[in-house]
């Protein structure tokens, strides 16, 4: 059995003084890691879920498997300028600034279940504003799935004030 655990680096002081980031590029560049973090997430998710949505950037590495697994599709969520047909945009705090993410119009629509996939639920706030433009384009929120859950930081509180109480987290 592995243990995924020991595949995330806590790397000190970055990306600023202070924070410990969880570096995942360990966990991908184990093919055992690798097989049993999307297995782990795949077995977590919601039934009926119709389409996955990455949010940029490492919910791309963990969303396509999720979606092939699930053997449904996937949609990017990505920074501004970087989608080149129509797209609704939302922009939200971060502790340091702010950030903006967007979603083609027709990239999910009313009917559509969706899973919101990234690698780490850390404040909630990338997570709440992209189910947001999920949402504004009239799909269905059905979960949120992440390799790894910063406890000690409030973001499932968070997630649950905007009604997504379904929250899975493999570590
Ligand atoms: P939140 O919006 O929940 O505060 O931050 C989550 C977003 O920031 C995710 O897209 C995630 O990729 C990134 N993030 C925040 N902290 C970390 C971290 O320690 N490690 C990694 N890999 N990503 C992080």
């Amino acid at each position: 059995m592995v243990d995924l655990a020991s595949l995330v680096v806590d790397v000190p002081d970055f990306p600023r003084p202070g924070v410990v980031f969880k570096d995942v590029t360990p966990l991908l560049a184990s093919a055992e890691g690798l097989a049993a973090a999307v297995d782990a997430m795949v077995a977590s998710v919601p039934g009926g879920v119709d389409v996955v949505v990455g949010l940029e950037a490492r919910g791309f590495l963990f969303g396509p498997p999720v979606a092939l697994a699930l053997g449904v599709g996937f949609v990017p969520v990505r920074k501004p300028g970087k989608l080149p047909r129509e797209s609704v945009e939302v922009s939200y705090a971060l502790e340091y600034g702010e950030e903006t993410l967007a979603l083609h119009v027709d990239a999910v629509g009313p009917g559509d279940r969706v899973l919101v996939v990234d690698d780490v639920l850390a404040t909630g706030g990338t997570a709440v504003a992209a189910a947001g433009l999920v949402r504004r384009l009239g799909a269905e929120v059905v979960g949120v799935s992440v390799l790894l859950e910063l406890t000690f930081l409030p973001g499932r509180a968070l997630l649950a004030e905007h009604g997504l109480d379904r929250v899975d987290a493999v570590l």
